[in-house]
């Protein structure tokens, strides 16, 4: 057998990094932890370079006070440290695990360090997608998705020619308020919202994933990944969770991916890409019923997606703006700052509020980024 792929995991202490560990716990002899990140938490940062004996680790928050690290690791700090770990040397493959925009800029670092990267983080694309994959062009690295939906879809497309992919149509579990009414959606609180029925998540995503805002940086996402128009790209509601996306081919022939719904798939796929190994969860028993109903999403009752899917039409400054109030938005949610229904509304509201415009390089995606936080912010307050 070669030799295990080195592997750099940001965000490893996140409900993405727990199911990443578990496919390296798994695969000691095709997979080496040789760098990890933490934004704020010493402690479990540190328990995952004892256990993996891992060297190289970062904590991306400037906090303080911090222990020491274990044995003679490396202990980066700040932002630019983990720019500086997502571009490790001795790494062949880079997976970016961080929540937010924050992904941008270590998956940029990583691509222009010659590591490959696998990307969780959806945010990264959906702000700069077009340097992300320019960049990635030029430097002749390999962009995974990690994903379930865009995992799917990079599996389905395998052997695919480009001119045979008519449509790609990505699932939407609907989140726990699938069948509420607006009425409904007006008064639900922070606790209900982070009870997704069949994934178990990071704060963020799981608001997104009950706005539904989550399908519509996926729309974006997507965009970016495979190279398909807006109008090429399509949502379908499907409760279960068990098939990924879907692929339909200029014949009427549909592809389509499935697994129960465990982020360990995707993850394991990617990471151990193009060979395969046994899974670390179950596959589906097929011995039981199962449900595989498929709906329209409704975008009266789930405005954060057609939010998304207009700022993905408009091109240019727009989804990174959409990505910024949502940030702004979701965050005040979780602290019960906002209802529910504001997180639209203030999104809605910072793209009417912005000029609109082609961003020429990445700085001007970093100042429309934290112009759009400061308009979302004083929208938090009227
Ligand atoms: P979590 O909130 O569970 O974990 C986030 C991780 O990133 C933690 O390690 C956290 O460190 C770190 N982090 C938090 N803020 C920052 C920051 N500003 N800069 C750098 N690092 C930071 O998130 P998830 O694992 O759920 O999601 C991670 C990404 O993967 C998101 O982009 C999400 O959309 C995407 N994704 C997640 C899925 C899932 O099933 N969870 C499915 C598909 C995509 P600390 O612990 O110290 O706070
Ligand atoms: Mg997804």
């Amino acid at each position: 057998m070669s030799e295990a792929k080195k592997v750099v995991l940001l965000g490893a202490t996140g409900s993405i990094g727990e199911s990443a560990l578990r496919v390296l716990r798994a695969h000691p002899h095709r997979l080496q932890l040789v760098g990890i990140s933490a934004h704020s938490d010493a402690q479990g940062l540190f328990a995952i370079a004892e256990e993996f004996g891992v060297k190289d680790l970062c904590l991306s928050e400037k906090v303080s006070e911090v222990p020491p690290a274990p044995g003679n690791a490396t202990l980066r700090r700040g932002p630019r440290g983990l720019e500086e770990l997502a571009a490790l040397h001795e790494a062949d493959i880079t997976l970016v695990a961080v929540v937010g925009s924050a992904g941008l800029l270590p998956t940029l670092a990583a691509i222009q360090g010659g590591n490959d990267v696998i990307l969780a983080n959806k945010e990264a694309l959906v702000v700069g997608g077009k340097f992300v994959m320019e960049a990635a062009r030029e430097a002749g690295v390999r962009i995974l998705p990690a994903d379930s939906e865009h995992n799917a879809v990079f599996q389905c497309l395998q052997g695919v020619p480009e001119h045979d992919v008519d449509r790609i149509i990505l699932t939407a579990s609907g989140g726990p308020f699938r069948e509420f009414s607006l009425e409904q959606m007006a008064s639900v609180t922070s606790e209900e919202a982070l009870a997704h029925p069949n994934w178990s998540m990071g704060p963020k995503i799981t608001v997104d994933s009950a706005t539904m805002a989550n399908k519509g940086l996926e729309l974006i996402e997507a965009h970016w990944l495979f190279g398909l128009p807006a109008e090429r790209l399509d949502v379908v509601i499907h409760p279960p969770s068990l098939v990924h996306s879907l692929v339909r081919l200029v014949d009427g022939c549909v592809l389509a991916q499935l697994t129960p719904p465990s982020m360990t798939f995707a993850l394991q796929h990617a990471l151990l890409y193009p060979d395969r190994a046994s899974g670390v969860d179950k596959s589906l028993d097929f011995s039981e019923p199962l449900d595989l109903s498929f709906a329209p999403p409704d975008l009266q009752r789930f405005p954060c997606l057609r939010l998304a899917r207009e700022a993905m039409q408009t091109e240019g400054i727009a989804p990174t703006v959409f990505n910024a109030a949502n940030e702004i938005a979701v965050d005040a949610f979780l602290r019960n700052r906002i209802g529910f229904l504001d997180i639209p509304a203030i999104i809605e509201a910072t793209l009417n509020d912005t000029q609109h415009r082609d961003p020429k390089n990445i700085e001007e995606i970093l100042s429309a980024d934290s112009e759009a936080r400061r308009l979302a912010m004083e929208k938090l307050r009227d």
